[in-house]
């Protein structure tokens, strides 16, 4: 979770630049994706096996091209409320739920969340 004084302002910088972001994808949102037979969200994780085992899990990689598309595909802009979202919000992996991890992170990463 991020620190308490963290406001998210849903500028979508964090989900718009994923080619300057290192997402690795955590095995616990692979296997929740599979329990929920999310093949929509799974075909956007490239998955490397050794002997039949997990060895490294990657987001968001464009499965008709191999490479990271830059724009997270599940960010949407609402020009209703002038602000982006995220399509899988309930099911978001763990490493979009602890961004960012402190102020120092936003700061480092372009997250004006704690600026006010
Ligand atoms: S999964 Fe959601 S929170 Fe994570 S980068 Fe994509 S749009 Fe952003
Ligand atoms: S960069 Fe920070 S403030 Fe902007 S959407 Fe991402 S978490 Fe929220």
């Amino acid at each position: 979770m991020p620190p308490n004084s963290f406001r998210c302002t849903r500028c979508g910088h964090c989900c718009t630049n994923l080619e300057v972001a290192s997402l690795p994808c955590d095995e616990e949102d692979y296997q929740r994706w599979v329990r929920q037979e999310r093949w929509d969200i799974l075909e956007w994780v490239n998955v490397i096996r050794v002997g039949g085992r997990i060895v490294l899990l990657d987001m968001w990689m464009d499965p008709r091209t191999g490479d990271n598309p830059g724009d997270c595909p599940w960010v949407s802009w609402n020009p209703a409320d002038g602000a982006f979202s995220c399509r899988i919000h309930d099911s978001k992996p763990k490493v979009c739920q602890d961004y960012p991890v402190s102020e120092k992170h936003a700061r480092e990463t372009g997250c004006r969340g704690f600026d006010r």
